[in-house]
């Protein structure tokens, strides 16, 4: 049984349906609406800190590929990214990752002006040079659990139970708030960020924090933008880039570090524009979502691409939940045969089939 329909809960299903497991999947949800439809959808490689967070990420950017090949719907497309300077110092660390010996399992190479602007031209700011990632991928948040769980329906093995609420656990079983229990060899719980009912002692105790993020969408995009933006604010918040050359960075813009912001920009698949994010206190956060860093975001995503940006059509804010204690993600046995499973934080959807697999191994 798996309790969660994100993208964690619904990697599991597929592993466990793949390995000729019967797989029961509730949420508590009609349709689920937590981290995994609210974020960018990145297959994010090039960020990744080098060694076991690499190596993770590359595992799983190798199932997505297969896992996608078997749900048509999700939108995946290996489409890379661009990470973009704006100044001489910012160059130099991009120069210094390419020059690192993961670069090519990253698939990283640098282009100056003048080739980003040949090989990318809907990118027409006045930048310095870009890191250019061809491991990079995206699928599409908002269609992508459907288009998974559409793949299981043929197996016959898979039952998929939404609006159902798991309220206790016991050994090997769940009981959901319609009163059925469901007992299997193994009941995996993957409950995002909530923290309540039979998961609230657990999740409360464990080395996990909440992180809150803004996002906006714009109406469709007509240029042809295929690959991933992210601007040199990512390079103070992706692990891959700590080195010399970041310490000589100069500080953020205040209205950066205030929101602890960074940009990133997907032209989804039909046209529109992803932009975030931020992070904040997830625990701490108003129910609102506020505008200061939006029009600073947006100023961003417009200086790199050199033109003005189509009118912003929605905003939204959403939260994950991740580990506090240098693992990569957080698993336990809360009971025998019932394992949860949480705490990738803001690579959940990077690393959520090799997570489902390092699970079931
Ligand atoms: C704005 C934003 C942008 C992000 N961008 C990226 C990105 O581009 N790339 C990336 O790799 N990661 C990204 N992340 C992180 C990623 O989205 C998360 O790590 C991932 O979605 C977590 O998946 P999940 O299945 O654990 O949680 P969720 O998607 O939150 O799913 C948990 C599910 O459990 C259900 N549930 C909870 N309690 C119960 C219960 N008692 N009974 C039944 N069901 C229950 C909920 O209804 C929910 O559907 C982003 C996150 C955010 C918020």
């Amino acid at each position: 049984m798996v309790v969660g329909g994100g993208i964690l809960g619904t990697m599991h299903a597929v592993d466990g349906v793949a390995r000729g497991y019967d797989v029961v999947h509730v949420d508590r949800d009609r349709e689920p609406r937590g981290a995994s439809v609210r974020n960018f959808g990145l297959i994010w490689v090039s960020g990744r800190a080098p060694g076991a967070e690499l190596a993770l990420a590359l595992r799983s950017r190798e199932l997505w590929e297969k896992v996608a090949a078997g749900a048509p719907g999700s939108g995946f497309r290996a489409n890379g990214s661009l990470t973009i300077a704006r100044s001489r110092p910012e160059l130099e660390v991009l120069e210094e990752v390419a020059a690192r010996p993961d670069a090519s399992e990253r698939g990283f190479a640098v282009l100056g002006p003048d080739a980003l602007r040949r090989l990318h031209p809907a990118v027409r700011g006045d930048v310095a040079g870009a890191l250019w990632c061809a491991r990079d991928a995206v699928v599409e948040p908002r269609r992508v659990l459907g288009a998974l769980r559409a793949g299981l329906a043929g197996s016959g093995s898979y039952t998929w139970l939404p609006g159902r609420t798991v309220v206790e656990v016991r050994a090997h079983a769940a009981r959901d708030d319609a009163g059925a229990w469901h007992g299997g060899d193994l009941v995996v719980c993957c409950v995002g960020a909530a923290q309540s009912g039979p998961f609230a002692h657990e999740l409360a105790a464990a080395p996990l924090r909440r992180v809150r993020l803004q996002m906006l969408e714009t109406a469709p995009f007509a240029e042809p933008l295929d690959a991933t933006l992210a601007d040199g604010d990512s390079l103070r918040y992706y692990p891959a880039f700590a080195g010399p050359a970041l310490e000589r960075l100069a500080p953020q813009s205040e209205i950066a570090a205030r929101w602890r912001a960074q940009l990133l920009c997907v032209r989804r698949a039909d046209g529109a524009l992803t932009i975030g994010d931020t992070h904040a206190d997830g625990d701490d956060a108003t129910f609102d979502v506020d505008d200061e860093p939006y029009a600073h975001l947006l100023a961003t995503a417009s200086s790199l691409l050199g033109v003005a940006l189509p009118p912003v059509e929605r905003r939204w804010a959403g939260v994950y939940s991740q580990v506090t204690d240098g693992r990569l993600y957080y698993r336990r046995e809360m009971a025998p045969g019932v394992v949860v499973v949480t705490g990738p934080g803001g690579r959940g959807m990077t690393l959520a089939p090799a997570i489902a697999e390092e699970t079931f191994a």
